[in-house]
């Protein structure tokens, strides 16, 4: 706008001048020399008036005739030239034609006036009365009047020319008046806009200036943040938006600082721009870190050592990775306090552990000690602490850090090491052993005081001998050497104990059996030999008494084995011979009552039914020893389907399953290896237990099933019979044995014995679980490779 008005200014102040530039040269070259040359015209005419006047009154007057010719052939010619050019511009044309009048005129005049001249041209010519009456005639009547009317003509003219002159002055003045005026208002409206432009400039440049200032200021303590200013498409605009993308982008480097000053080295960032060394550089260091932080974890994980810093002001606690494990806290949800750290202490080491923390942030001295925690997962640890105290300038603790390091498997390994010390040392004094120790050539370099007392040698004297030489008999001692050398020949291969059992002679000659025991140990860098010496006469006598009556057991066992073969033997042709007579009694006693029915009194018939009932049972009986007596006679071994060998049982059990209404349910059995009969015997027995010990009113309901343990089938028999008291679970299982006696539990106290007998032929065992009333589980195992 500035610029546009004093263009505009500049362009009229221009023209103005142009044109007073030409308005005062017209009338500095036009119209003030016209004026001039209108005057002396006009005083040209009155000279010549004047002159032709006093040519022809003035006889003598020489002076003026001269100027009279000079007028009429020089001044006026000249004059009449000058007029003409200055005419020759004039605006009016008029005035120029009139301007030629008075020419005209004028030299009509000069010719009267030479015709005055000519006839007065002589001095004695004045003399002639004609031609001065003429003359003064023509004075009077022409030239005078003549001139007059010149005269007043070319005053017309030059007063026309003044107003002229008077116009261009006044119009030279207005133009000076319009650009004083167009300058004032220049400089009004500079004032004005000037004015506008510093309150538009302070509102719309200055205040975003201030704002990026403060906000630059801002930077500079380390504050980012954006300037709030709308943004236009001006310069300021761009400069806002310039600046608020250095916020963000500085908000960005921040961001990623930050987040590699909290560990988060895995956060994005991108250099602004190739040239962003600020940026490149935090990455170097980001990678720097992680890469020192890793190592720094995988040390403090190797060496189980973490550490800690505490913010004591605002009890913000910050753990390494390796102290999160140590204490077993999950990192995301601790909450980074003090109280979550002391809870972790264990209540027995905690007042401890506060009177040591009161002591270091008194005495600022650094501290080390151990203590125990309870992790967060409820283990117990052992830790050993570090710690330090950062003061401010005013001696204020502001900061603890230190290391902790996870010492349960030393503390374990330190408790151990002194148990087993005690151990030892208590195994020491208790041993009966002496106890030896030689070099690797075999020399005694400790000799204690159990071997004094068993060989009567004092270390004293031991002490540099070679064992073998001292303690073995002569004639053993070649054959000992050999022996002693292969062994002390020490790093060709790993040196394992050895014992040997060797004949021995004390300081007085005596020979005894000794046992020694020699282990290569390594003390004090050398290795040596412990040997361990114990007198075995004693057990050498035992074992030579026991070994005798171990003969002596052999034989009675083979005896009893032969004995009970014929026992077995004689049950069986006993039973055997038996069977047939008591069939015979039992068949003619039948016969008899049958004969005799109703004949018989009742108390011979009840003898005869007796007898019946007592044969029958004794069939029974036999039967049933003559089982037992048979189980384990045949080796038979081969592939028995269970399920094959259930079925026959159920088959054979046809009539009292149906009587009972017994309810037999099985899930798939095995194949397993055994004896056929044997198994389905096995099987046939428990089912009948279970239908046989059956509860009076309810149906008898039986589950067998069998399971695959390790190496072996565990087959179960659950009924829900009357059961069997606790204290009868084992001694069902012995011959003859039988808890129920009544009537209906009719028995021979074999059944189970035989179970027994062939559930560990097949190297198996068998047992029971039950109570009274709630029934019972046999259960027994087969090994699957059974023979
Ligand atoms: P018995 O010929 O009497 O059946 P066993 O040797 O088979 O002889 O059984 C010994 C005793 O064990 C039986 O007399 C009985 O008292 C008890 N017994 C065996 N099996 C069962 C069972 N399933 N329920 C309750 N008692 C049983």
């Amino acid at each position: 706008m500035l610029v546009l008005l004093f263009v505009v200014n500049g362009i009229a102040s221009l023209i103005t001048l142009n044109n007073n530039r030409k308005v005062s040269e017209h009338i500095s070259k036009i119209t003030d020399p016209s004026l001039q040359s209108l005057e002396d015209f006009g005083d040209l005419l009155t000279a010549s008036k004047m002159y032709t006047t006093n040519w022809v009154f003035l006889r003598s007057n020489q002076d003026d005739k001269d100027a009279l010719k000079r007028l009429h052939n020089i001044d006026y010619p000249k004059l009449k030239v000058k007029l003409n050019l200055l005419s020759g511009k004039w605006d009016h044309k008029q005035m120029a034609d009139s301007l030629q009048k008075i020419y005209t005129g004028f030299e009509q005049l000069l010719v009267v006036e030479k015709g005055v001249m000519s006839s007065l041209q002589k001095f004695e010519d004045y003399n002639d009365p004609v031609a001065k009456f003429e003359s003064e005639r023509i004075i009077e009547d022409e030239v005078l009047p003549h001139t007059s009317r010149l005269m007043n003509s070319l005053s017309g003219i030059i007063s026309y020319e003044q107003n002229i002159r008077n116009q261009k002055n006044k119009d030279l003045e207005e133009y000076s008046m319009r650009l004083r005026m167009l300058i004032s208002i220049l400089a009004i409206t500079i004032i004005f806009l000037g004015t506008f432009l510093s309150l538009y400039m302070a509102r719309v440049i200055v205040s975003p200036i201030n704002k990026i200032r403060d906000m630059v200021n801002d930077l500079g303590k380390g504050i980012i943040r954006k300037v709030n200013h709308k943004v236009s498409n001006d310069e300021i605009g761009k400069m806002v938006r310039s600046v608020n993308n250095l916020s963000e982008k500085l908000q960005a480097t921040a961001t990623f600082a930050t987040e590699i000053g909290n560990r988060n080295f895995n956060s994005y960032f991108e250099p602004l721009s190739a040239e962003d060394t600020l940026g490149k550089a935090l990455i170097a260091m980001r990678n720097n870190i992680k890469s020192s932080y890793q190592k720094l974890n995988e040390a403090q994980h190797i060496a189980k050592l973490g550490s800690w810093e505490r913010d004591v002001k605002n009890d913000h606690v910050s753990l390494s990775d390796e102290l999160f494990c140590i204490f077993d806290i999950d990192p995301v949800s601790f909450d980074s306090s003090f109280q979550s750290i002391l809870q972790l202490i264990h209540p027995e080491d905690i007042k401890n552990f506060q009177a040591i923390g009161r002591k270091y942030m008194q005495d600022h001295l650094p501290a080390t000690y151990e203590c125990r925690i309870i992790s967060a997962k409820g283990v117990t640890k052992n830790i050993s602490v570090q710690s330090k105290v950062v003061i401010d300038a005013h001696g204020e603790v502001i900061k603890t850090i230190g290391i902790v390091q996870d010492i349960t498997e030393r503390k374990k390994g330190e408790l151990a090491l002194s148990e087993s010390q005690k151990q030892i040392q208590t195994i020491f004094n208790a041993a009966l052993d002496a106890i030896v120790i030689i070099d690797e050539e075999g020399k005694i370099v400790k000799w204690d005081s159990k071997a004094e007392i068993l060989f009567g040698w004092k270390q004293e004297e031991q002490l540099g001998m070679l064992l073998t030489e001292t303690i073995i008999p002569q004639q053993y001692r070649e054959a000992h050497r050999r022996g002693m050398k292969l062994f002390l020949k020490t790093g060709e291969g790993p040196i394992l104990s050895k014992t040997i059992e060797v004949r021995a002679i004390n300081k007085n000659n005596d020979e005894f059996d000794i046992s020694l025991s020699i282990s290569p140990s390594l003390i004090d860098g050398k290795h040596q030999f412990i040997g361990f010496i114990r007198d075995i006469t004693s057990r050498k006598k035992a074992e030579a008494k026991l070994r005798k009556s171990e003969a002596d057991l052999e034989r009675n066992n083979r005896e009893l084995i032969q004995k009970n073969r014929d026992l077995e033997q004689f049950a069986f042709a006993a039973s055997h011979d038996l069977q047939e007579p008591l069939r015979t009694i039992s068949d003619f006693v039948g016969l008899l009552r049958q004969q005799y029915q109703g004949k018989l009194d009742e108390k011979a018939d009840k003898c005869l039914a007796f007898i019946i009932q007592s044969s029958d049972r004794m069939k029974i009986f036999i039967r049933d020893l003559l089982q037992y007596s048979r189980i384990g006679s045949d080796n038979t071994n081969e592939q028995v389907n269970c399920m094959v060998i259930l079925d026959e049982v159920l088959a054979d059990l046809g009539k009292a399953i149906e009587e009972t209404n017994a309810d037999i349910k099985a899930d798939p059995l095995p194949f397993i290896s055994g004896h056929p009969a044997e198994i389905k015997q096995l099987f046939q027995n428990l089912i009948v237990n279970a239908i046989k010990f059956r509860k009076k009113d309810s149906i008898p309901k039986i589950k067998i099933s069998a399971q695959k343990k390790d190496n072996y089938w565990q087959f179960t028999f659950a009924d829900n019979g009357i059961g069997i008291e606790e204290q009868y679970n084992e001694k069902i299982f012995v011959i003859f044995q039988r808890l129920h006696t009544r009537s209906e539990y009719q028995g021979s106290g074999i059944g189970l014995s035989n179970c027994k007998k062939i559930v560990e032929l097949h190297n198996g065992k068998i047992w029971v679980d039950s109570k009274p009333g709630e029934g019972s589980t046999f259960q027994f195992t087969i090994q699957q490779n059974s023979n």
